[in-house]
C-alpha cells in the first residue's frame, strides 16, 4: 500500500476511502446487530413523543408484531395512567439535562399483561445543539418486582408466626402423664420459672365452672369424636383473678392405636371475651337501671315454666308492676328526675327479693318480678306487700321529695301456662285491675279479668270507628260570672253516642284515646265543632259568649297546635279572645316546646286556662312566668267546702294568690248554694257546676242558660236541688 500510495496516490486514496467505508459499514452493522439482539428494549422518540425507531426487544415488550406497526405510535399511551404524570416530569428532566434518572413505571403493552419497566433516557441534539430525540433504554423489572412482593408476604407470614409465639405451647405425654409447658405458657398465667409438669398445674387452675366442659372436650377429642380440641375457659393467674383463654390441641396417635400425645396452644382471649360479655350483658339489660330487660326476663320465665311442667312441686309467680301516676312525675319534674326515680325504685325492688328471683324493667315505668321455686304461696303476697311499702317511702330527687305508689298484678303458675307471654299477659291484666281499683294495691289474676281485658280491646276498636261514623257529640256546660250572674261562656265536653251502649262519658274512654293517640283527631274534631257552634250562637245574638275546649297533653306536645287553632278561628270567623283552651297540670309547663306553644297561642290572642288546678304538681309560682289567663280549681277542693277547715283555708289562699298573679279563678263542680256562697265570699270570679247546669246538648244550651242565670242573683235564698237535664 505504501508503494501504491507513492506511485498512485489517487488510487491509494480511493482504496483507503473504500476501506474506511467498509469499516464504517461493518461497525454500523455490528451496532445494528447488537441493537437488535439486545435483551433490553431500546427506542427512540421525537420531542412529540412519537416512536421513530426501536429494536426487536422493544417491539416485543410493547406487544407488537412488527416494527412497521410500532413505529409512529404515541409512546405515552403505553404508560399506566397513574404513572404518567411522574414519568413525564422525569422525561422533561432528561430533555433539559441531557440524561434522565431511572424511571420506573407500569407498561401497558398492546397485547399481554401489564409489566414493570425501568427506563433510562438520553438526549440527542442536532447540529445546532437543539434537542432532537430521546433514546430510551427499558429494562423489564416485572420478575424482580414479583420476587420482592413474594418476599414481603413471606416476611409478613414470618412476623405472624412470631406473633403466634404469644400463645403458650403445651405438650402432654399421655403415657407418662407429664406435660411440657412452654416458657410463654407459664408467663401467661404469671409464672416466670418454677412450675411442675403435672396436668394438675393446668387443670387445677381452671375455673370450677369451666372445668367439666374442658374435661369433656378433651375426652371427646381423645376418643376421636372431634377433629381437634377447642375450648374456652377461665384460668386463675398468679395474682388470684381469672383470665379467659382458648385452648386448641390435637391428639397424636400411631395408626389405629390410642393417642399417646396431646399437644397444642393456649391463647389469651380475655379482652375479646370481656368485650363480648359486655355486649351480651348490654343486650339483656336495661341501660338506665342495669336491671335485666324484657328479653332476659322472658327467657328466665320460659325456663321456670319448663321446670314447673317437669316437676309438679315446682311453682313460680310473676308480679307485673306499674308505677301509679309516674307520667305526672315525668311531666312535671322533667325526664332526668323521672329517670332518677326509676333508678332508685330499681334498687328498692332488688332489696325486696331473694337472689334467685329476677326483677326486670320491661319498659317505661313497668317492672316485672319472677319468683322462681315458690314453696309457699303466701310468700308472693308478702313480697307484694313489701314492694308496696318500699316504694311508698319518699324518694329524694333534685331537691324534692316524690311520693310514689305502685299497682301490682300477680299471675301464679299452675294454670297450665305454656308460654312466657301468657303468664305476663295475665299478670298485666291483673295489674290493670289494680289500677282501675285506684292503684297502690296488688291483685291476683283470675279468669274474669281476661274477659275485661278483651273488652278493653273491643273499646279501642270501637273508638277508632266512632270518629268515622260520627258518633261523637259535644255537650256544653255554662260558666257563670259570680259578680254579674251572667253566663260568660261554655265548656265543650266530649260525649260518645255509642250505638249500643248509649251516651258514654269521657272518663270511660279518654285515657284509652290518649294512650292510642286517637285523642289527636278527636281533639281536632271537638275544636272545630265547638268553634262552629260558637259562631252560630254569635249570630243568634250572643256575641260575647266564649267557648272553652279541653286540650290533652298529647296535643300540647306539637307545634302544629297553634297553626290548627289559627286556621279554625279564621274558618269560623271567631275572635281569638272568645276561645279558651284548657290544659291540665299533667303537661310539663316548663319545657321549651310547651313555652313556645303557649307563646304562639298568646300571640294569636287565644285564652289559656289550667284545668283541675291543685291535682298536679305545678305551683302558682311556676305559672306566673307563663302566658296563662285563668285557673280552674278542681272539684276536689269544692266538694269539702264548709266541712273541712283546712281545705277552706287552702282554697281561700289559692284564690288570693291567683289574683295576686293576675289570673282569673273558676271553681269547678259547684253543686250547692253553700259552696257558691263561700266562693263568692273569697272573691272567686266564675263558677261552673250542676248548681248552674250540667253539660247539655248544643240545641238546649241557650234555653238552659236563660232559665238558670238567675240562680246566682237569687242568693241568698232557697236551697235548690240541681235540675236533671236529660241527655247528660
Ligand atoms: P274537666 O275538663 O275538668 O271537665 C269537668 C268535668 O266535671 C266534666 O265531666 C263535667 O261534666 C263534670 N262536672 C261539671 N260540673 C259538675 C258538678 O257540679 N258535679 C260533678 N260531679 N261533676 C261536674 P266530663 O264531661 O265527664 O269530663 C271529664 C273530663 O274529661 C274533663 O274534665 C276533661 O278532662 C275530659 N274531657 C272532656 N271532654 C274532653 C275533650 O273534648 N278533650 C279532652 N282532651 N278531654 C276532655
Ligand atoms: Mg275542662
Ligand atoms: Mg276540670
Amino acid at each position: 500500500l505504501y508503494f501504491v500510495r507513492r506511485a498512485f496516490p489517487h488510487v491509494a486514496m480511493a482504496i483507503e476511502h473504500k476501506r474506511a467505508e467498509e469499516t464504517l459499514q461493518k461497525q454500523h452493522d455490528f451496532i445494528k446487530t447488537v441493537y437488535d439482539s439486545a435483551p433490553d428494549a431500546i427506542l427512540t422518540v421525537d420531542l412529540e413523543n412519537i416512536i421513530i425507531d426501536c429494536n426487536q426487544a422493544a417491539i416485543e415488550i410493547f406487544g407488537f408484531d412488527s416494527k412497521e406497526d410500532f413505529v409512529g405510535q404515541l409512546a405515552e399511551q403505553f404508560i399506566h395512567p397513574e404513572d404518567l404524570e411522574r414519568t413525564r416530569v422525569l422525561l422533561q428532566h432528561a430533555v433539559n439535562e441531557g440524561v434522565s434518572k431511572n424511571i420506573e413505571f407500569r407498561l401497558l403493552p398492546m397485547t399481554g399483561p401489564e409489566r414493570f419497566v425501568e427506563l433510562t433516557a438520553g438526549l440527542i441534539r442536532d447540529e445546532e445543539q437543539q434537542p432532537q430525540f430521546l433514546v430510551g433504554h427499558l429494562v423489564d423489572t416485572t420478575q424482580r418486582r414479583r420476587a420482592e412482593e413474594a418476599l414481603r408476604i413471606s416476611e409478613e407470614r414470618y412476623s405472624l408466626a412470631m406473633l403466634g409465639a404469644k400463645d403458650g405451647l403445651w405438650d402432654w405425654d399421655l403415657n407418662t402423664n407429664k406435660v411440657y409447658y412452654s416458657q410463654r405458657w407459664k408467663s401467661m398465667i404469671g409464672f416466670d420459672g418454677t412450675i411442675g409438669d403435672s396436668p394438675e398445674e393446668w387443670l387445677g387452675r381452671v375455673h370450677p365452672d369451666d372445668l367439666p366442659q374442658l374435661m369433656a372436650d378433651i375426652n371427646a377429642h381423645l376418643f376421636g369424636s372431634t377433629p381437634q380440641l377447642e375450648n374456652e375457659y377461665r384460668i386463675r393467674v398468679v395474682e388470684g383473678h381469672y383470665r379467659w383463654m382458648i385452648v386448641r390441641g390435637i391428639a397424636i396417635r400411631k395408626d389405629g392405636e390410642r393417642p399417646h400425645r396431646l399437644a397444642g396452644s393456649q391463647t389469651d382471649i380475655h379482652d375479646r371475651k370481656t368485650a363480648e360479655q359486655r355486649l351480651i350483658h348490654d343486650a339483656l339489660h336495661d341501660a338506665l337501671t342495669e336491671l335485666p330487660n324484657r328479653v332476659l326476663f322472658m327467657d328466665r320465665l320460659g325456663q321456670a315454666i319448663k321446670r314447673a311442667s317437669r316437676h309438679s312441686d315446682s311453682s313460680f309467680a310473676v308480679l307485673f308492676l306499674d308505677l301509679d301516676r309516674f307520667k305526672v312525675v315525668n311531666d312535671s319534674l322533667g325526664h332526668l328526675s323521672g329517670d332518677e326515680v326509676l333508678i332508685q325504685i330499681a334498687r328498692r325492688l332488688e332489696k325486696c327479693l331473694r337472689g334467685e328471683d329476677t326483677v326486670a324493667r320491661l319498659s317505661g315505668d313497668e317492672f316485672a318480678v319472677l319468683i322462681s321455686d315458690l314453696q309457699d304461696p303466701t310468700y308472693v303476697m308478702r313480697i307484694a306487700g313489701r314492694i308496696q311499702q318500699e316504694i311508698a317511702q319518699p324518694i329524694a330527687v333534685s331537691g324534692q321529695q316524690v311520693f310514689m305508689t305502685v299497682s301490682i298484678g300477680i299471675a301464679l303458675s299452675g294454670t297450665g301456662y305454656e308460654t312466657a307471654e301468657e303468664v305476663l299477659r295475665d299478670a298485666d291484666t291483673a295489674m290493670y285491675r289494680a289500677k282501675a281499683m285506684g292503684g297502690d294495691r296488688h291483685v291476683v289474676f283470675d279468669q274474669r279479668m281476661h274477659a275485661m281485658a278483651v273488652e278493653l280491646l273491643h273499646l279501642e276498636t270501637d273508638l277508632r270507628q266512632a270518629l268515622e261514623n260520627n258518633q261523637f257529640v259535644a255537650h256544653y256546660q255554662p260558666i257563670c260570672s259570680i259578680k254579674t250572674g251572667k253566663v260568660v261562656g261554655a265548656e265543650a265536653l266530649l260525649r260518645w253516642q255509642h250505638p249500643i251502649q248509649g251516651l258514654r262519658r269521657p272518663a270511660e274512654f279518654i285515657e284509652l284515646a290518649e294512650e292510642t293517640g286517637l285523642i289527636v283527631p278527636i281533639g281536632e274534631w271537638i275544636l272545630r265543632t265547638a268553634c262552629q257552634q260558637l259562631a252560630e250562637w254569635h249570630q243568634q245574638g250572643y256575641p260575647d259568649l266564649r267557648v272553652a275546649v279541653n286540650i290533652s297533653a298529647r296535643q300540647f306536645q306539637n307545634l302544629e297546635l297553634p297553626n290548627l287553632v289559627s286556621r279554625v278561628l279564621t274558618e269560623y270567623n271567631i275572635k281569638a279572645s272568645n276561645l279558651e283552651l284548657e290544659i291540665t297540670e299533667r303537661i310539663d309547663l316548663t319545657t321549651p316546646l310547651v313555652e313556645e306553644i303557649l307563646n304562639d297561642l298568646n300571640m294569636l290572642g287565644v285564652r289559656v286556662s289550667i284545668d283541675d288546678f291543685g291535682t298536679g304538681y305545678s305551683s302558682l309560682n311556676t305559672l306566673k312566668h307563663l302566658t296563662i289567663n285563668n285557673i280552674k280549681i278542681a272539684q276536689a277542693f269544692v266538694v269539702p267546702i264548709g266541712m273541712q277547715k283546712e281545705n277552706d283555708l287552702i282554697l281561700a289562699s289559692i284564690i288570693q294568690m291567683a289574683h295576686n298573679l293576675g289570673f282569673e279563678v273558676v271553681a269547678e263542680g259547684v253543686e250547692t248554694p253553700e259552696q257558691l256562697n263561700f266562693l263568692r265570699g273569697e272573691g272567686c270570679d266564675m263558677i261552673q257546676g250542676y248548681y248552674i247546669s250540667p253539660a247539655v246538648p248544643a240545641d238546649r244550651f241557650i234555653t238552659v242558660c236563660e232559665g238558670r242565670q238567675g240562680r246566682i242573683s237569687d242568693l241568698p235564698g232557697l236551697v235548690d236541688v240541681p235540675v236533671h237535664i236529660p241527655g247528660d
